[in-house]
């Protein structure tokens, strides 16, 4: 952020603020890691805060500290947009285009309140006045964990900030094994387990939480449902509805798994495909040079970063996974690229 926007938000924070805090669809670790640390933040700062998501998140989130005070968009329409029209100053966090907070884009535009951006995606759209964005950050809680030392606030980041932000780090880097994850992060994280995180706890709550039903869909997705293709360096798994129900799927029960493809000796380029409410979901994952935001974006009306990003298809699954296949050969170059 430029010493000029930081002086100014230091002084917007410094008088209460009717703060809304808004993240992506289907939130994910970072989303709310990020959210719910910014929002324990600023309330010690004594503003009035609310984080509202666009829809639910996973249950293996819900330990956070504030969890039960969000508010679900989806779920409480009115509730949500009341919220977004009072606001005098908007954070957005994890996500880069409006477009991807679905309709609470809109009310977020109707409110001329000024907008914080914080995040590492490529590409961001310029609808804030103030931005704090580095895509090569882990993750969207490095960067809080810079903003709160940029208000001059560090010593404010107790265990339960620093449990929220140490989950976005751990999830988005992948327990700190990506190529995002940076000398930085590491120095960030160790400031975080000075503050109280508990890092044990926090993988257990996230990692070793899953139901039963969730473990065996993943052994039959990885023995029933992998296909590999060894000429394309790619590996991929479909579920129909159906195949999910027979596992009595639940939110998050998927979540990671498409990083089992990448685990294959030899494959660089993974896909999954998930029949939900109606569209096919699409999560790709890639190691190395291979661009899965440039193909998400080309191909399946989605983007992220170049190594992890998703997108979805109104086509059928099997329409969908035909179309992922026949796209393959005109990629076979640059997937031979290390
Ligand atoms: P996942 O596969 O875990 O859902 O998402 C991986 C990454 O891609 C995340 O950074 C997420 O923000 C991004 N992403 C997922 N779905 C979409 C989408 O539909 N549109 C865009 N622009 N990004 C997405
Ligand atoms: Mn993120």
């Amino acid at each position: 952020m430029h010493s000029s926007q930081k002086l100014k938000l230091r002084k917007l924070l410094a008088k209460p603020q009717q703060i809304v805090i808004v993240t992506h669809w289907s939130p994910d670790g970072d989303a709310m890691g990020s959210s719910l640390g910014l929002y324990n933040y600023l309330l010690k700062k004594k503003h009035s805060v609310n984080v509202i998501t666009p829809n639910d998140y996973p249950d293996f989130l819900h330990w956070m500290k504030g969890h039960k005070q969000v508010t679900d968009h989806l779920r409480k329409p009115a509730k949500a947009a009341a919220l977004v029209r009072k606001a005098t100053l908007i954070f957005c966090l994890d996500f880069n285009n409006l477009e991807r907070i679905a309709e609470l884009g809109m009310l977020v535009s109707a409110n001329a309140a000024p907008k914080v951006l914080i995040d590492h995606h490529p590409q961001p759209s310029d609808f804030a006045q103030f931005s704090l964005h580095k895509t090569t950050a882990s993750s969207t809680c490095e960067l809080i964990f810079d903003f709160i030392e940029q208000m001059g606030d560090k010593k404010h980041i107790d265990k339960d900030i620093a449990n929220c932000l140490y989950a976005g780090i751990m999830t988005d880097t992948g327990s700190f094994r990506f190529p995002s994850t940076s000398a930085k992060t590491h120095r960030i994280v160790a400031s975080l387990i000075e503050a109280g995180a508990t890092n044990a706890f926090v993988h257990q709550a996230i990692y070793d939480d899953s139901t039963e039903d969730r473990l065996r869909l993943l052994g039959f997705s990885l023995s029933e449902k992998l296909r590999v293709l060894p000429e394309f360096q790619t590996a991929y798994i479909t579920l129909s509805e159906q195949e999910q129900s027979r596992f009595n799927y639940r939110k998050g029960d998927t979540e990671g798994l498409v990083n089992y493809c990448l685990a294959i000796r030899g494959i660089r380029f993974a896909a999954f495909f998930a029949e939900r409410d109606g569209t096919v979901k699409t999560s790709f994952r890639s190691k190395g040079s291979f661009d899965v935001n440039a193909f998400a974006r080309a191909n399946f009306r989605g983007g992220g970063h170049r190594n992890a990003a998703g997108g979805s298809s109104d086509l059928s699954l099997e329409e969908a996974e035909k179309k992922f296949t026949g796209l393959l050969p005109r990629y076979k170059k640059e997937l031979k690229k290390p």
